[in-house]
């Protein structure tokens, strides 16, 4: 079974609660949404996994596809010390397309010794069933239709919050906003994760576009984290970081 891998590299983690934290990150390819902001290059036509062995040198070395579950790990546990980061991020693209990869390639992680950090746009809660015994943490995406520009999935996300809820997994939200949010999406995203629990941490992420007209004001994003407070006890306002430091 080949494990679509685009890219490997070890970084620190750019977005949410754990921004900053050291992680080595599998990147998958391919998604099951089409978000109108993505700047992720997720197709899979390259047929190869580019990795940076050496972090923060933008240098590759290219494993061409097909790759097993073992190529991965031998791979990741030559090349990089594991030991010095918190996480290994099974990010994408949207990683639970892979489940049955998953499946094969998280008791791996677990076997030597590492925790699982899930990236997920929070959809896919059949395929999250599957293998949340093996995760640690979950980036939970809410995505808001309107800046998103894609169909609700409002179900969708409450029965995969009602999955991460009922393991041992640490979970926070992220919310994306730009300047033309619909407040009654935002509400219903809000209310949704209260409905579950109020004691989630709620990310409100500014989106970062190329038209810079669609970055929230500083008023929107102050009004938003008091709003949020009105349903959860912890809403945080945090940029992506790794753009900024032109990091991957
Ligand atoms: S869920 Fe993430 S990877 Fe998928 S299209 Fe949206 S932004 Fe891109």
């Amino acid at each position: 079974m080949n494990v679509p891998i685009l890219e490997i590299f070890s970084s620190i983690q750019g977005e949410g609660l754990f921004i900053g934290s050291r992680q080595l990150f599998l990147r998958f390819a391919r998604c099951n949404l089409s978000c109108g902001y993505c700047d992720t290059s997720i197709d899979d036509k390259g047929a190869s996994c580019k990795a940076e062995v050496i972090p923060g040198s933008k240098e590759f070395t290219y494993l061409p596809w097909p790759l097993e579950v073992k190529h991965i790990m031998e791979f990741i546990c030559e090349n990089y010390n594991l030991s010095k980061h918190h996480s290994i991020s099974i990010t994408g693209g949207e990683p639970l397309v892979h489940c049955l990869v998953l499946k094969e390639m998280l008791p791996e992680i677990k076997n030597i010794k590492q925790k699982v950090f899930l990236e997920t746009n929070g959809t896919l809660y059949e395929e999250l069933k599957q293998i949340i015994d093996y995760v640690d943490f979950v980036s939970m995406d809410i995505k808001l239709p309107g800046v998103s520009k894609i169909k609700p999935c409002w179900y969708e996300h409450e029965k995969f919050l009602e999955v991460v809820l009922n393991s041992k997994a640490y979970l926070y939200v992220k919310i994306v906003v730009s300047s033309s949010v619909n407040l009654d999406e935002l509400k219903t995203a809000f209310k949704l994760i209260k409905k579950k629990r109020t004691d989630i941490t709620v990310v409100l992420q500014p989106v970062i576009l190329k038209e810079k007209t669609l970055f929230p004001t500083s008023k929107q994003l102050l009004y938003w984290q008091e709003l949020a407070l009105d349903y959860v006890n912890d809403v945080r306002i945090i940029p992506q970081a790794h753009k900024l430091l032109d990091l991957l």
